[in-house]
């Protein structure tokens, strides 16, 4: 097994380390998110968005917000 480097490992895939890596990587900062399982929750999580949530969704580009 080969050693794996990066300046930040996030743990868990959800929201929170979802957009921990996608914002860090807006600013060039290496990271590698991990998470304990290998497929998606079975239902769905996102019946209502906040306003918060969109802005920083904005702030991660237009592409972004658009998609959400
Ligand atoms: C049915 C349902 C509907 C919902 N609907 C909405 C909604 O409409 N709007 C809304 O705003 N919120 C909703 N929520 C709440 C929202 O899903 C949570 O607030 C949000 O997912 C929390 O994000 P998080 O990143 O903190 O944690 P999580 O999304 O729980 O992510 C944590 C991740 O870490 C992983 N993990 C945990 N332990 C380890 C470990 N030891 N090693 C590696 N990985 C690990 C888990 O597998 C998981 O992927 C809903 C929740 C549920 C259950």
């Amino acid at each position: 097994m080969s050693d794996i480097t990066t300046d930040v490992l996030i743990i868990g895939t959800g929201l929170a380390g979802s957009a921990t890596a996608a914002l860090l990587s807006t600013y060039g900062i290496q990271n590698m998110v991990i998470n304990r399982y290998r497929w998606l929750a079975n239902t769905p999580r996102a019946h209502i968005t906040n306003q918060r949530t969109m802005e920083v969704l904005r702030d991660l580009g237009q592409d972004v917000e658009a998609e959400a």
